[in-house]
């Protein structure tokens, strides 16, 4: 930094940059915390955090004021907003010559790569069609405020050599180690403690807890992150891990350009690790494969798991993936009985023998399916509780898989149990389970911090009631009282910002 300064004292001094340009930076090397009036720091103090764009005209007009009352006493005060607004700097040089401050510009600037690094590295980034907005926008500034008439005008340029021209890669967290998970299974692969154990029923320790992984932030290393992820959950007691099924990242999750694998591959792969988790897709999109082509995966699965697979199972909602893929995506009632036809194809595919079968919906010749699965794999009929689909989960499933909101279930359980009812089917027999979207902080600070980063366009009150902001134990808390009132026995728990395997024991507390 090289700053040719001699800033009397006192003066008003207004900076100007673009976000990143090292603002709040300098001037906090250069004045005392009480002489900084920060735009973002005022943000956090009247809305939800520095970068709560809905506080901003609150936190202005504050600005405004701390200023012009600071300037009124001639105490110096220092300006940290962008600065890029001629109109604003006007109003605070006319400001200066009113209260007799000596009137001082500090312009900041970096090379746009330096900036563009440095905002891609916060906690928090401006989205780089704003930071183009933003560098235009100081540069037209630089070149105004010569003819602006500040008593003094300061210029900071950063050196960047400092800087590594390409960011670090991301730490993908610890590699895996097979060796320090429980093996349950013998060196031949037998399952030693017999197969599919059916998941924990909504005891006293509350529901079962699986991870449901949707994002793959996994860097350079896809194996390694996919591997410790499943070990450091075996490690915190999770009952299983859950995979997405989508062929392209879905927009609630992240951007489209992320990585999202083929989940059975995935799953394959975590199988070799021999840990006791439950494994599985949540949910697959009947659409995508042949019903026929799914119970010889989950089979397969199932065998290489000693008997601890599941599917998840829905009608699909999303064109965009089916149309990209070439993949056929019929209205929903045709995706509706497209479901029923699978379940009961899946379901003849896996049983006894290779005898033909006719069924309601379904009629095979044989039913020839080696490796048949070792348990049972349990199927979960997914939807965000469409009734068509309650139906189905209750006539054809093990479970059903229902939004973890207990308004929601208030509704849908009641209904579920009746179709079990129509359908002559005990409703034990079909588990409730949810999917849970959390925002899990260490503590009370840690969850508002994150709840600020996930929190998107939704307002942070909004975004925090809705994923239940608090500590992986309140959460905890709330599954439990989920088992008890709506008899929830396994809740997957998809945690949006889940970073890596070292992020796993953030969440360690969700689990008895
Ligand atoms: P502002 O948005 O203009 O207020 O920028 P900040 O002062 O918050 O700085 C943005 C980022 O650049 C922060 O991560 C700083 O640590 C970093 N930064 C600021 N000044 C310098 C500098 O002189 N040298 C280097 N290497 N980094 C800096
Ligand atoms: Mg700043």
């Amino acid at each position: 930094m090289s700053a040719t300064d001699g800033i009397p004292d006192p003066a008003l001094v207004v900076l100007v940059g673009a976000s990143g340009s090292g603002k709040s930076t300098w001037a906090a090397s250069r004045f005392r915390a009480s002489e900084i009036v920060s735009s973002d720091a005022l943000r956090a103090v009247v809305g939800s955090g520095e970068h709560d764009l809905d506080a901003s005209a609150d936190a202005f007009d504050l600005l405004d004021r701390i200023v012009a009352g600071r300037a009124r006493r001639r105490l110096s005060v220092v300006v940290d907003t962008l600065g890029l607004d001629p109109t604003m700097r006007r109003a605070w040089l006319a400001l200066a010559r009113e209260t007799g401050l000596a009137a001082v510009v500090v312009r900041l600037t970096a090379p746009e790569r330096v900036v563009r690094q440095r905002n891609r590295e916060r906690d928090r980034s401006v989205p780089a069609a704003v930071l183009t907005r933003q560098l235009r926008s100081a540069r037209r500034a630089m070149a105004e405020i010569d003819a602006e008439g500040w008593d003094l005008v300061v210029d900071v340029v950063h050196e960047p050599e400092a800087l590594p021209r390409e960011r670090a890669p991301r730490p993908v967290g610890r590699p895996a180690t097979p060796g320090a998970t429980t093996l349950e299974r013998s060196p031949t692969g037998e399952p030693m403690s017999g197969p599919a154990e059916r998941p924990a029923r909504g005891d006293r320790d509350g529901p079962e807890i699986v991870l449901q992984v949707s994002r793959f932030p996994w860097g350079e290393d896809p194996s390694g992150w996919l591997r410790g992820v499943a070990l450091a959950a075996a490690e915190a007691g999770f009952g299983g891990v859950a995979l997405m099924d989508h062929l392209i990242q879905i927009p609630q999750v992240d951007r489209a350009w992320e990585p999202i694998p083929e989940p059975f591959v995935a799953l394959g792969h975590l199988a070799a690790l021999g840990t006791s988790l439950r494994l599985g897709t949540l949910c697959t999109p009947v659409t995508f494969r042949p019903a026929g082509v799914l119970a010889k995966a989950v089979a397969t699965l199932d065998v290489l798991t000693g008997g601890h697979a599941f599917v998840g199972i829905g009608a699909g909602w999303w064109e965009r993936e089916h149309v990209a893929y070439g993949i056929g995506f019929p209205p929903a009632r045709e995706r509706e009985d497209l479901l029923e036809s699978a379940v009961e194809t899946v379901r003849a595919l896996w049983s006894a023998g290779t005898k033909p079968y006719a069924g309601a919906r379904v009629s095979l010749p044989e039913t020839t399916c080696y490796p048949r699965p070792v348990g049972t794999p349990q199927i979960l009929v997914g939807g965000s509780g469409k009734r068509r689909t309650l139906r189905t989960a209750a006539r054809l499933g093990d479970a059903c898989n229902l939004p973890s909101d207990p308004a929601a279930l208030d509704v849908l359980v009641p209904l579920l149990r009746a179709h079990c009812a129509d359908a002559g089917r005990d409703p034990d027999e079909v588990a409730v389970t949810v999917l849970d979207v959390p925002a899990v902080g260490r503590d009370r600070e840690d969850a508002r911090a994150r709840v600020e980063r996930l929190r998107g366009r939704a307002a942070a009150a909004t975004y925090a009631a809705r994923h239940h902001a608090g500590t992986a134990t309140e959460h905890r808390d709330r599954y439990r009282r989920l088992a008890e009132s709506h008899g929830v026995r396994t809740v997957f728990v998809a945690v949006p910002d889940l970073s890596g395997p070292d992020d796993i024991e953030r969440l360690a507390g969700l689990v008895p």
